[in-house]
């Protein structure tokens, strides 16, 4: 049987291994995490088989369908990069090591009772509208000092940088703006020095432009698609309205 995948995953790293060298950039300085909303278990396996160990689920309910892979491939790290309920955080928190997409008070707030409780940390990302687009979660960017501010007071949150999704079906300009405006809001954060904050991860790039958020300086970059093929639901469900029903 073809394996698709394997030779889906070769061309992405040959693209990475590209796109570093034009921007004079280490590779090793750039992790693929494969994102896996609605990929069935059998393909998730294939990645798996071929080396890879970061994976990202949307949905605190599909990562727990991935608990007999994470039981397998103990090796393999999970990261939660969906939007995330408040009602949720239990689940997230009991199976992943970084979540990218914590984009307001409320939600750190839930996550540091809940990691109270449980006596733990985790590291998070903040996420960004970077594209001012309704449809997008992340906190505005002229808020995002504030906020950074705001979750450093939570002595169970350690935040380990940003993250944003890049506006979508734009030309590479304006992607690009995107994610210039990303680095420029890490570079202003880091100047402040503000305690327990460290600010050396920016997750941003995806099957359609990637390359273009490596050469602006991503250090996770999140694929889906272009590895596990076109999936049967529109972003939409997992991106906009349909998805916030707590705030
Ligand atoms: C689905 C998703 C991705 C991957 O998107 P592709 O276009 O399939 O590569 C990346 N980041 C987030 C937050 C996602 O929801």
């Amino acid at each position: 049987m073809e394996n698709l995948v394997a030779e889906n995953l070769q061309t992405v790293r040959q693209q990475m291994k590209t796109a570093c060298q034009a921007s004079g950039r280490k590779l090793e300085d750039v992790k693929l995490l494969l994102a896996t909303k609605t990929v069935p278990l059998e393909k998730l396996q294939l990645a798996m088989q071929a080396g890879e160990t970061l994976f990202g689920e949307n949905k605190a309910q599909e990562l727990r369908g991935k608990f007999p892979l994470m039981e397998q491939y103990k090796q393999v790290e999970w990261h939660f990069i969906g939007h995330l309920q408040t009602n949720k955080v239990k689940d997230v928190v009991k199976y992943v090591t970084l979540i990218h997409s914590v984009d307001r008070l409320k939600l750190g707030q839930a996550l540091h009772q809940q990691l109270l409780k449980e006596n733990k940390t985790m590291n998070i990302l903040v996420q960004i509208n970077t594209s001012y687009e309704e449809s997008k979660f992340g906190a505005p960017p002229e808020a995002a000092l504030e906020l950074v501010e705001q979750l450093a007071q939570f002595e169970t949150l350690n935040i380990k940088g940003l993250m944003t999704i890049g506006k979508l079906n734009a030309t590479n300009d304006e992607t690009r703006h995107c994610f210039r405006l990303l680095k420029r809001i890490q570079t202003e954060i880091r100047e402040k020095k503000l305690p327990r904050v460290e600010m050396d991860i920016l997750s941003m790039g995806m099957s359609g432009d990637f390359t273009v958020a490596i050469e602006e300086g991503a250090t996770i970059i999140r694929v889906g698609t272009k590895v596990f093929g076109q999936r049967y639901l529109p972003d939409s469900y997992y991106w906009n309205e349909h998805a916030r029903q707590d705030d």
